[in-house]
């Protein structure tokens, strides 16, 4: 293993000239993991005509970032961005690197990875350090999503990760903090590229609106019949939300894919996650374990979700819901509030 290797490293990522929302989630993951290790967070953020928008990520918690500001990177060249990020690497040596599991975070770390001659676990669920070994504790799915593995690299630096992205939600901004600001040159060479940049087309599929809702209200099994769902929408729509829902009700035909919360559906991180007649199977944890508030209704009170759960309710979603929904509409109709 190297030595002389510190710090937690995040990819900062630039979209349509803004620092998007996954570099902020990014500094979340990253602020847990060096508060562990008590090192610097840093942020690495490539673009052109970015320097006013770096503050940001002082305020969502970077200690330190380092910037490359340069036409050349107004679009996404992999092997630009790469050989800046690998020689920023090999400069200041950091025992940590993350990125986000987007296109971006998807093509990069793989070649930086192998430039770096070190390993790389991809789409974690979680991130943790074992303050023992002072090591990267990379959790995802393995064995077709059956079994949850934490990987270590205990070798190699820097220790490389992709997270889901809206598996964690952003810091609460503070607008008077502070960083250290290093902006870096590099060569002409360096922005030489094999590719040219020709357009960019948006993958409509890949966004869904339930995935920007502050509140999601989702169905399982339990609630015995697609025609019982019409409850979710109505408490969904109280509340300004969407509705989701288990794997097991999409598969059978209740509820379109695209409202699927999981593993292998969306992962989403709302400020109100409620879980009514959901068993809570690690596949259906892995996506929505980050709400901020999760509430369960279920009538097994040994049910797996009331280990994440901040709330739970013992008891018949089939009479809870019409109970709810009532209170909910006389609280619409009371003007005294
Ligand atoms: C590779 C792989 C990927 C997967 N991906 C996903 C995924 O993305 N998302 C996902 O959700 N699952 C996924 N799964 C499936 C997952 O393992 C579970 O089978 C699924 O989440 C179960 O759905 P459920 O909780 O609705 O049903 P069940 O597990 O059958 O649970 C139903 C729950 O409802 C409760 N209940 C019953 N009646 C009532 C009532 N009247 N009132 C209140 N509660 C009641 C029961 O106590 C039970 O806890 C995946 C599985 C694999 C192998």
């Amino acid at each position: 293993m190297g030595t002389g290797y510190e710090g937690v490293w995040t990819l900062g990522e630039i979209r349509n000239g803004e620092i998007s929302s996954v570099s902020y989630e990014l500094l979340a993951w990253g602020k847990k993991l060096s508060d562990k290790l008590g090192v610097k967070l840093s942020s690495i953020v490539l673009g052109s005509n970015i320097k006013e928008r770096i503050e940001r990520l002082f305020h969502f918690g970077a200690d330190v970032v380092y910037a490359v500001d340069h036409p050349r990177l107004e679009h996404f060249l992999p092997d630009v961005h790469a050989r800046i990020c690998e020689a920023l690497v090999k400069e200041y040596k950091p025992e940590i690197l993350i990125a986000s599991a987007t296109t971006y975070g998807r093509t990069i770390m793989p070649i930086l990875a192998a430039k770096l001659e070190t390993g790389l676990t991809a789409d974690c669920t979680d991130l943790d350090i074992d303050t023992k070994e002072r090591i990267l504790l990379q959790t995802r799915p393995a064995i077709g999503g059956n079994v949850m593995a934490t990987i270590k690299t205990p070798n190699h630096r820097p220790q490389m990760a992709t997270v889901r992205p809206r598996a964690k939600r952003p810091l609460n901004p503070d607008r008077a903090r502070k960083g250290e600001l290093i902006l870096k040159e590099y060569p002409t060479e360096f922005y030489r590229s094999q590719y040219r940049w020709i357009s960019f087309e948006k993958d409509e599929s890949s966004d869904s609106p339930i995935q920007e809702a502050d509140v999601i209200v989702s169905g399982g099994k339990g609630m015995k019949d697609e025609k019982n769902f019409e409850m979710l929408y109505e408490l969904a729509k109280m509340l300004d939300g969407a509705v989701g829902a288990s794997r097991a009700v999409v598969d059978m035909g209740w509820i379109p894919y695209s409202h699927q919360i999981g593993l292998s559906g969306k992962t989403v991180s709302p400020r109100l996650y409620m879980a009514i007649g959901i068993s809570g199977a690690v596949q259906h944890i892995a996506g929505m374990s980050s709400s901020e508030i999760i509430v369960a209704i279920n009538k097994d009170p040994d049910a797996p979700i009331f280990k994440v759960a901040d709330f739970g309710i013992v008891g018949d979603a089939l009479e809870i819901l019409p109970a709810l929904l009532k209170r909910l509409s006389s609280d619409e109709g009371d003007t005294d509030g």
